[in-house]
């Protein structure tokens, strides 16, 4: 990221009734936050397909202590980074806090999101705009799923394995072996 005093990366058009507010381009890193719990081939394909529009990606397993996660954050970020070895430009952490302090503090503009559906979107509509009034010159971008993977969520996948059915076509051989270990 080029440094704010850096005139030539400033947008050329602003607006005087944020005169505070300073947007710098171009935008080359991105975070992707979820549960990832446990990760699906939805997830992955949306990583493949923006580890290629930006020059690094950030995939962050959140840990919010509110919520119950069925696989730990430990056993998330061990099945994370062993799925995105083949993106070298892609990485992966656990975060604990609001995801926007992370972007911050790291100066990252851009949050992607994928949306399958309607319900996703009203959904993660609300969730951008909380994180824009949390810190204005973030930008979310929307990767709409691929419809190969749109009916594909992880809490249906964690039911179906459950009940030991085949989840071989919904997420990576690593993630059906962690699941059946998981139901024995
Ligand atoms: P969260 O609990 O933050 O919603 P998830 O792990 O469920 O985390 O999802 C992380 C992101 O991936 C969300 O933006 C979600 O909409 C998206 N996502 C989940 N499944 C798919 C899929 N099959 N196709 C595209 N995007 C998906």
């Amino acid at each position: 990221m080029p440094p704010v005093q850096d005139k030539k990366f400033l947008s050329p058009v602003r607006l005087d009734h944020e005169p505070d507010l300073v947007y710098i381009c171009p935008m080359f890193k991105a975070v992707f936050p979820g549960s990832f719990d446990p990760p699906t081939l939805g997830h992955l394909n949306i990583i493949e397909r923006a580890s290629c529009l930006f020059d690094e990606l950030v995939v962050i397993i959140a840990e919010n202590r509110q919520k119950r996660y069925f696989f730990t954050a430990e056993e998330r970020l061990d099945i994370m980074s062993q799925l995105i070895k083949p993106w070298k430009n892609v990485s992966t952490l656990i975060w604990d806090s609001l995801i926007v302090d992370y972007m911050k503090q790291k100066n990252i503009r851009l949050l992607v999101r994928g949306v399958r559906g309607m319900e996703d979107f009203s959904y993660e509509f609300e969730l951008s705009m909380m994180n824009k009034a949390l810190h204005p010159n973030i930008e979310t971008l929307f990767m709409t799923t691929d419809p190969k993977y749109f009916v594909l969520r992880s809490t249906s996948i964690r039911e179906l394995a459950s009940f030991r059915g085949d989840v071989s076509a919904m997420v990576p051989p690593l993630v059906a072996e962690a699941l059946k270990a998981k139901f024995i």
